[in-house]
């Protein structure tokens, strides 16, 4: 299977108590942002990522209310680089005792010296190791050289210690798809679980122009889509083919949400509009309809998994083909 049984039956379970209660919106994922804090500045990086300080870092206790708060099934623990929360051992226990699923996603230079052999490989814990490129382009976006050979070495080194391991690749304007095809190599000879291939987004405070329009979206992801079928990614087809530009779907940013140093983020992952104290203003105050349309100036280039995936989970219900196609992807992957 391409995720895990116990992953996917709780992803079901979840959107199944949602439908009973009649739920409309609700998230599917947690991004958790424990610290601003990190040992690299990569230049597609938004700045406030990576400039805090470790003292401003979210406690542990509020990491786990607002876990709580939202239920999400899945969390993707990042940053800042969370490898580097002091308390990554605790959290990492406390959402398993949950019973949730974790995406711990690191620049893999700390891995050897506070995960490996600290933080035991658990089932409902997947490590996913951020990798741009090849040496040269990955080194470049990390803008550090020795990142690529770290990644790689410690990719390996947690198969071989028996973690689930998992990469994620931000393709930009001048991404070369024969490099993101080698790297697919790579991982695959490096025995990586799953790959994820997103578009980068242009945040507000990164003013590099790297990123890709629309149409640069749909010309690089048919390449994605056609690495899709040689390669285990962890996008679904339809979010690909949405992607293309060959679908067109409403935004769900409510199905991943964000929890940062300065509280709830809204409307989106990737827009900072506001920020929220409480689960309960966030949820009930951010205007919904509103994002999910797409107006906004914001949202003209963006084709992010975390606004689009879900809403290709969602629109299954009105395809039987596509939710057959989509099983038979999960099954066979
Ligand atoms: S389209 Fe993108 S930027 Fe706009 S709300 Fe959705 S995820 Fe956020």
């Amino acid at each position: 299977m391409r995720f895990p049984l116990h992953i996917t039956l709780d992803s079901i379970r979840h959107q199944m108590r949602n439908g009973l209660k009649g739920n409309k919106r609700y998230p599917m994922v947690m991004m958790l942002e424990p610290l601003y804090t990190c040992n690299l500045a990569c230049i597609g990086c938004s700045t406030e990522r990576h400039t805090g300080k470790l003292k401003d870092r979210v406690p542990l206790e509020n990491c786990f209310k607002a876990l709580d708060d939202c239920g999400a099934p899945i969390v993707s623990i990042c940053g800042g680089e969370p490898t580097l929360y002091p308390e990554l051992k605790e959290l990492i226990e406390g959402i398993i005792a949950r019973k949730r699923h974790i995406y711990l996603c690191t620049n893999a230079l700390c891995l050897e010296k506070k995960v490996y052999g600290k933080i035991d490989p658990h089932k409902r814990l997947t490590i996913n190791i951020h990798l741009d490129g090849m040496r040269e382009t990955h080194d470049m976006v990390c803008a550090k050289e020795g990142v690529f050979d770290e990644a790689i070495a410690m990719l390996k080194e947690g198969k071989r210690l028996g973690y689930h391991m998992y990469t994620n690749t931000t393709v930009y304007r001048e991404t070369s798809m024969e490099e993101v095809e080698e790297l697919c190599e790579v991982c695959v000879a490096a025995g990586v679980d799953g790959m994820l291939i997103a578009p980068g987004y242009q945040y507000s405070s990164v003013d590099k122009d790297i990123f890709l329009s629309r149409q640069q979206i749909n010309e690089k992801f048919k390449r994605v889509l056609e690495l899709s079928k040689r390669y285990r990614l962890s996008s679904t087809p339809m979010y690909l083919e949405f992607a293309a530009g060959m679908r067109n779907y409403n935004c769900s940013p409510w199905s991943t949400v964000t929890y940062t140093p300065n509280g709830w983020k809204g409307p989106c992952y990737l827009i900072g509009k506001n920020f929220f104290e409480t689960w309960d203003e966030f949820w009930n105050t951010t205007d919904w309809e509103y994002w999910e349309s797409r107006q906004d100036k914001l949202c003209q280039n963006c084709m992010m998994h975390s606004g689009f995936e879900a809403s290709a989970v969602f629109e299954l219900k009105h395809s039987p083909k596509d939710m057959v196609r989509m099983a038979a992807w999960n099954l066979l992957g």
